[in-house]
């Protein structure tokens, strides 16, 4: 498997509806094929940097950043990796044109976060935030402040951070105290940050609470304002943001997380006073598409490692690939890798839709470029997506850092002892897979959010589309499974009614809820792949009949539950309770 796989191919080459997407983001005539050459060239140039950084990283996997006068040093491996990337220019990608960015499509920027984090996963956070905090920038900051700092961003001369988390806030971000008060037209910031990837940069991107709302607001996401947050002041002074101390983890040694001091440290607007959480919205549903690729990066990795080892290892005068359980399990890890990414890049292609149908509306009402009745017709397709991404991008992320988590766990047993060394590469990967279902919002986190957005009717935009991509199916092989799918659809459209009658319950099986929608988006985006490419025909068919038994299982208890069961589960718990 290499860095540049066949499944991105596919989607470059044919899955992507590339058309509408330039006419929409550009208007006039563009050269389509042209375009997609020069995005198949960028992926080939990142994908030749990451196989070099791959090396430096399994090397220097235990070398972690410190901390050197109240200034963060990151080892070499991280050094090295982020000079070549910024080399070749792939710092900040999503950043637009005129401020020196390549602008790049979400669904090739996260296939370039998913190389990254399979060379060197705390590399990922690193490049992962910068995209993510020069996007916030660039969308809801001043034109001074986009000047000042988004040319910088795309040249890779500063890095990013994202504060949010304080130690009473983690989860739970209405709990955010850190306080930002304007004295003489000026706005600082005080208050602690824990747990901040890449704390000892030069930006901080920071949630605080509005001295003026303060109390008032206490305890919500109201009151919550975004801040940019510069560690060096105009003046060439340095503002009093402080880098206390850096965490030892598990993983991701080489991502300095630190804990951070604002000290009444100068700050600026980004945004509307008080919007701050949906601002930040914004830079966590990109970070959270981001920890996807992150998780399926490291997954692939896994894989790749566990394939080549099952070829290599006789036992019982065979390579132990041969034996049927470790088919079976080399199978699984694969399908659960590929329907993960299939999620991915369908999130990432709704989500780039919409950003070019944006840009298309905005140029419209200057130059009337669409007609009234083709606006209207954009605006309804924009807002069933913003709808479908709502769920998605939850989706996306609990399936593949889940994934990863579980995936690379499998990629240790297929090792056998060796596998459970400290020096392994999959032990490695494992402990760098635990932490992408914790940050940007742990897995509960999202298929709660999931839960929250089918109550509010996601759903139905959702199945419609699959619908329709269902019924279009000409091989009487993938119409075959389409029909399955549909009847996983029908099922859960059952047992959700009944779920939403009560929210502590549904909360309860907000897992399992997650499962049976992921089962049936990656079983139609699965046959699409198989439709666009026969080879893949297994794949989809092998995923449909494996979740769509499991799916009927799942519905029928989620059906057939009650509050009893919250009960039960509070007596389990009881049996080994401490007194
Ligand atoms: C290495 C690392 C890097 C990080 N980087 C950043 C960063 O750059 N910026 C930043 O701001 N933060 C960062 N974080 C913080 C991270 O986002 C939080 O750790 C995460 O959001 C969880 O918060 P918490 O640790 O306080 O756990 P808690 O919120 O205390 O959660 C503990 C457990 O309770 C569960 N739980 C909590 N609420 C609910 C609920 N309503 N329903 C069901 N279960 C629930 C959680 O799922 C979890 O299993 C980072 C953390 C780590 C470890």
């Amino acid at each position: 498997m290499t860095y540049l796989s066949d499944a991105v191919r596919l989607y470059i080459d044919q899955l992507v509806d590339w058309d509408s997407y330039y006419r929409w983001q550009r208007g006039g005539d563009v050269d389509v094929d042209a375009e997609r050459a020069a995005l198949l060239e960028v992926l080939e140039t990142a994908a030749s940097v990451c196989s070099e950084i791959e090396e430096l990283a399994r090397e220097g996997w235990h070398e972690a950043a410190r901390l050197e006068d109240g200034e963060v040093v990151y080892p070499e491996h991280i050094r090295q990796g982020y000079e070549k990337l910024k080399e070749v220019g792939l710092i900040s990608y999503g950043v637009e044109s005129r401020y020196g960015g390549f602008e790049l499509p979400g669904v090739v920027e996260n296939v370039i976060i998913q190389m990254v984090a399979r060379a060197d996963a705390g590399l990922m956070t690193i490049i992962g935030l910068q995209a993510g905090v020069a996007e916030d920038i660039q969308l809801y900051a001043s034109d001074e402040l986009k000047e000042a700092w988004l040319p910088r961003f795309a040249s890779g001369e500063v890095m990013g951070a994202m504060d949010l988390t304080e130690p009473q806030a983690g989860s739970d971000l209405g709990a955010i105290t850190t306080r930002a008060t304007t004295r003489d037209g000026k706005t600082f910031l005080s208050g602690n940050k824990i747990f901040i990837t890449n704390g000892g940069c030069e930006v901080h991107l920071v949630l605080a609470r509005d001295d003026s709302t303060f109390e008032e607001s206490k305890g919500t996401t109201r009151g919550l304002s975004l801040y940019l947050c510069p560690r060096t002041r105009a003046d060439g002074s340095k503002n009093a943001v402080y880098v206390e101390r850096l965490e030892h983890k598990l993983g991701i040694h080489g991502s300095p997380t630190a804990a951070i001091r604002f000290d009444d440290a100068e700050a600026f607007l980004v945004g509307t006073a008080g919007e701050g959480f949906k601002a930040m919205l914004t830079l966590m549903n990109t970070a959270r598409l981001g920890v996807a690729a992150q998780g399926i990066g490291i997954a692939e990795a896994a894989l790749a490692a566990a394939v080549r080892y099952a070829s290599e290892r006789v036992q019982f005068g065979q390579p132990i690939g041969q034996q049927p359980l470790m088919k079976n399990m080399l199978a699984r890890m694969t399908l659960d890798v590929e329907a993960s990414r299939a999620l991915l890049y369908r999130a990432c292609r709704l989500v780039d839709r919409n950003r070019a149908i944006e840009q298309a509306l905005m140029r419209s009402a200057e130059n009337d470029e669409f007609s009234e009745a083709e606006r209207v017709e954009m605006e309804e397709h924009r807002q069933a997506n913003d709808t479908r991404v709502r769920l998605l991008t939850p989706l996306a992320k609990y399936m593949a850092t889940e994934t990863a988590d579980e995936i690379t766990r499998m990629a240790i047993q297929v090792h056998g002892g060796i596998g459970f060394m400290a020096e392994s590469e999959v032990g490695k990967l494992h402990s760098d897979a635990i932490i992408t279902t914790i940050y940007e919002g742990t897995s509960e986190i999202q298929v709660s959010f999931a839960l929250k957005e089918i109550g509010k009717g996601a759903l139905a935009a959702v199945f419609e589309a699959l619908e329709a991509e269902l019924a279009s199916f000409e091989d009487e092989r993938l119409r075959e499974y389409a029909d399955k799918v549909k009847h996983g659809m029908k099922l859960i459209l059952d047992a959700s009614s009944a779920l939403l009658s009560d929210f502590s319950y549904a909360l309860m099986s907000a897992r399992s809820l997650a499962e049976v929608v992921i089962s049936v988006i990656c079983g139609a985006e699965l046959l699409k792949q198989a439709e666009a490419d026969p080879r893949r025909f297994d794949l989809a068919a092998s995923w449909i009949n494996r979740r769509m038994n499991d799916l009927e299982g799942r519905t029928a208890r989620i059906k057939e539950g009650t509050l009893a069961r919250i009960e039960r589960a509070d007596k389990i718990i009881d049996l080994v309770r401490p007194a």
